[in-house]
């Protein structure tokens, strides 16, 4: 099987010709609905990369096909890759060079002019670790985000799912509220367990911070003062805190999925995961939060799920989506009660258990049947 990983690097606006790329994205788009059409006035070279990639394009992790006709696709490319050594691998005349010597990025054709840029460290610490595991950054995708050039480096690796051990890795997927919680289990019993979400207090205190914000550019909106030096100031600085807040629910869904794919890599553990994300917003729901901070609480969890699903894929862990409730009894099938501190009791049989911990006896009902593992 072949796992690919993504990484997005953001290009310098003064140097690419962002309608140029937007005519290449036109074209993409059309060569990915099998038209091909060639455009007298943009170099054959590039136009013979993208249709090049005609075949094998839906194998590229950002190469899903565009929902609509005349949205703007990512342009693909092959990637020449010059070692630190010298050597060099891939694609003589792909339009991204990837300069591991000198540390430099360039991009040929795709920008309209050659564009020449330093690889931040990041990127290649990035590229390092990709190829240190056995895989090769051999494609790369470029396109607009919000109008901004990027370009999106894609590191494939041929790998084989390992053969689980006796342990299972259980992850909850549930709101921020709560977190997402996870088990580890062998032999019918949960070895560890954690809960492991946000410091709440800051995200609320950050959020109310912002509400505080609009409410006062609300109030400079209605009396037409809105467009003043103060105005926009208020509006810049909302902006950079609505920023900040969704940052701090995606830096932990990363860092999270990194952990706990990691985690299953170590125990050789098959890994099962709940994503019934809907059910975290209907408890949500049901304690009468408001639909904003719900949102907000309900921010970045489906990415967790992908990122976990993605770095699955890359480490050969095995991995299943199963259906694990928490407000159905284990032992007998009853419905539970919650009780407060979130503790659910049935009252048929008298199962007790936190509510974030009764996914992972599920699971271990589950294995016991040897559901999971089929
Ligand atoms: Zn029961």
């Amino acid at each position: 099987m072949e796992a690919h990983r993504t990484l997005l690097v953001r290009l310098p606006k003064d140097k690419c010709d962002v309608d140029y790329i937007k005519r290449l994205m036109a074209l993409t788009n059309l060569a990915y609905r099998g038209f091909e059409v060639w455009v007298p006035d943009i170099p054959k070279t590039v136009q013979h990369q993208l249709y090049g990639f005609k075949n094998y394009m839906r194998s590229l992790v950002l190469g899903t096909v565009p929902k609509r006709w005349f949205v703007r696709a990512w342009i693909p490319s092959k990637i020449l890759r010059v070692y630190q050594d010298g050597s060099r691998k891939g694609d003589k005349s792909a339009p991204v060079v990837l300069d591991l010597k000198n540390n430099v990025i360039k991009i040929r054709w795709v920008c309209k002019n050659e564009i020449s840029i330093p690889m931040p460290d990041w990127v290649v610490n990035w590229i390092d670790e990709r190829v240190r595991e056995g895989g090769d950054v051999r494609f790369a995708m470029i396109g607009l985000k919000d109008n901004e050039p990027y370009l999106a480096l894609t590191a494939e690796r041929e790998v084989k799912p390992h053969v689980p051990s006796d342990y299972i890795l259980v992850v909850d997927v549930n709101s921020w509220r709560y977190g997402i919680s996870w088990g580890l289990i062998r032999n019918s019993e949960i070895v560890s367990h954690k809960q492991e979400g946000i410091n709440l207090g800051k995200y609320y205190r950050l959020y109310d911070e912002v509400v505080r914000l609009e409410k006062k550019y609300g109030a400079l909106k209605r009396l037409g003062l809105h467009k003043t030096v103060e105005g926009s100031r208020l509006w810049s600085e909302i902006k950079i805190l609505r920023m900040r807040l969704y940052a701090i629910t995606r830096d932990r869904a990363y860092f999270l999925a990194s952990k706990l794919a990691r985690k299953a890599l170590r125990y050789r553990a098959l890994l099962v995961i709940d994503d019934m994300i809907e059910e975290s917003r209907r408890e949500l729901l049901e304690e009468k939060l408001p639909p904003d901070v719900i949102k907000l609480l309900m921010s970045n969890l489906k990415r967790f799920v992908h990122q976990l699903e993605t770095l699955a894929q890359w480490y050969g862990v095995p991995y299943k989506f199963k259906r694990l409730p928490s407000t159905v009894c284990p032992i007998c099938g009853s419905e539970l009660t919650q009780l407060p501190g979130r503790i659910m009791v049935c009252e048929n049989c008298g199962f007790k258990a936190p509510r974030d911990k009764v996914p992972m006896y599920w699971a271990i009902k589950l294995t016991h049947f040897n559901i999971v593992n089929n």
